[in-house]
């Protein structure tokens, strides 16, 4: 690994640290094509945020270090990589910190890491910089990464501190995680503290208010989206997740042979497998569809052409048509073109008396709305 370089500028640092904190994606709610990508022009380490009841807030997002004792193929950051490797100590991110939030520019942190030599080094100097701003009376928003190997007081304290905790899943199932990383074992770094973290945050009454989210990147290993999309489905269900995150793997950012199982995909097209990703996850999460109702081809993968919602209205025929003025919201919601605020619209019109006759009737015509034309009766 490159050597650390000490005589650089908080704002020299940060530029490199938010650069490279891009991939980590938990922030945005994503209902937009690269949506998450998205940074303020003049400060980097700015991120503007969706917030899930609409509106924007701002988040100072970085890393703590991009130094990293592990391997993982797809990662610029690898030991083998070769950035510019910096850190920030824990006082001067605190101080930046709060000079941002004081003068209205952010609303909360979002901080992750590098490994620093050992997941409980990294966890104690991202524990540190929680406490610090507590201790500063910031009752803003804190989601702090939670490191691969984490020991069990690392997350509780973690969890004390902050409002949300990611670990990064990476991909789909324990064969799939060593095509990635043999520094790293799925079941005792990955998955073990991320049942932890559900357990803490769901049984136990101090941590209830903490969310838990986590990420795929897409496309690195050999994972099908049937793959991501079952353990997306069990992440739910089963840990009570609170929000996953894909992020397509860019060509080039990994190890050189990592490109080669991509001969036939395109940077564009593994975008749009992400945020295909994105719309079935929405399905899952928000439209009441179950994971075997994602509409996949005989490969296991969601077309990279049609939306999944879409695909799935032409595949069952015998579910339309839905009748606006009299079906139920969980009919609606399955109506190609029709969200949950067209919904919601719909379900007013109807308690206020009124007979639809047209969709126009209810909000201007646009392209999606126009898909809904095909599905629907009055
Ligand atoms: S542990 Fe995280 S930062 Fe380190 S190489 Fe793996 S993905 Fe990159």
């Amino acid at each position: 690994m490159q050597a650390i370089k000490k005589d650089l500028q908080i704002t020299e640092k940060l530029s490199i640290l938010s650069q490279d904190s891009q991939y980590d994606l938990a922030c945005a709610c994503a209902t937009q094509e690269n949506e998450h990508r998205k940074r303020s022009k003049e400060d980097k380490w700015v991120y503007p945020v969706t917030l899930p009841t609409g509106g924007t807030t701002f988040l100072f997002k970085t890393l703590l270090s991009n130094e990293c004792v592990n391997n993982c193929k797809y990662c610029p950051l690898r030991i083998a990589g070769t950035p510019q490797r910096c850190r920030l100590e824990p006082q001067e991110l605190v101080k930046t910190f709060l000079s941002y939030y004081h003068s209205g520019k952010i609303s909360g942190l979002f901080l992750s890491s590098g490994v620093m030599g050992t997941p409980d080094n990294t966890m104690e100097h991202i524990n540190r910089v929680a406490l610090l701003l507590r201790r500063a009376q910031f009752k803003g928003y804190v989601h702090l990464k939670v490191i691969p190997g984490a020991s069990d007081g690392a997350i509780r304290q973690s969890i004390a501190l902050a409002n949300a905790v990611s670990l990064n899943i990476e991909t789909a199932g324990e064969e799939n995680f060593k095509a990635l990383s043999t520094s790293k074992n799925y079941q005792k770094d990955i998955l073990r503290p991320i049942e932890l973290i559900s357990k803490l945050t769901h049984d136990d009454y101090r941590y209830k208010r903490v969310h838990q989210t986590t990420q795929f990147v897409v496309g690195a290993a050999q994972e099908t989206d049937k793959q991501i999309i079952d353990y997306s489905w069990n992440l739910y269900k089963k840990l009570k997740l609170s929000r996953i995150y894909f992020s397509a793997y860019q060509r080039g950012l990994g190890e050189p042979d990592l490109a080669a199982e991509f001969s036939d995909k395109s940077n564009a097209d593994i975008l749009t497998r992400e945020h295909r990703l994105y719309q079935a996850d929405w399905l899952m999460r928000k439209y009441g569809f179950r994971a075997e109702e994602i509409p996949l081809n005989s490969e296991g993968n969601l077309s990279l052409d049609t939306d999944p919602k879409e695909m799935w209205a032409r595949l069952n025929p015998d579910f339309f048509p839905v009748n606006i003025n009299k079906d139920e919201k969980n009919r609606l919601l399955r109506v190609p073109g029709i969200g949950q605020i067209m919904a919601e619209r719909i379900l007013e019109c109807r308690n206020q008396g009124l007979k639809i006759r047209s969709l126009d009737d209810i909000r201007k015509p646009n392209k999606i709305l126009e898909k809904a034309r095909d599905y629907i009766v009055f």
